[in-house]
């Protein structure tokens, strides 16, 4: 009395596991423990589900998505800083400038006065 054999939906053989998303059985060969990405957006999040072949998606791309996020985020950074922070930077620098140069006049007008004096 043992339950009728699963055989695998891609190659016949007997089965192991049943595919969580079309729930049909799958040998060793054609499945197995595999990431999956559930919802989408921000709601997003990859989990380790039993897929068959048909149903698992691209496993470089899930194992790798932080190293394929990583050059956007940076990239999105590097645009950030160069196009608001730089020219702030650049603002702050030439009212530094400015300052000095009116510290300057400031104390050649002193110099011109106190030799007006003698
Ligand atoms: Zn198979
Ligand atoms: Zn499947």
């Amino acid at each position: 009395m043992s339950p009728p054999a699963m055989v695998c939906h891609l190659c016949g053989r007997a089965a192991h596991q049943v595919c969580t998303v079309c729930g049909r059985p799958f040998c060793p060969g054609h499945g197995g423990l595999r990431l999956y990405c559930e919802g989408s957006g921000q709601g997003g999040h990859v989990v380790t589900r039993a897929l068959c072949d048909d149903d698992t998606p691209n496993q470089w791309f899930l194992a790798n998505r932080y190293l394929v996020l990583l050059p956007t985020v940076a990239a999105v950074a590097l645009v950030i800083n160069f196009g608001c922070i730089q020219p702030g930077k650049e603002r702050r620098d030439r009212e530094w400038h400015q300052k000095v140069q009116e510290q300057h006049r400031d104390h050649q007008e002193f110099r011109r006065r106190a030799a007006f004096d003698h």
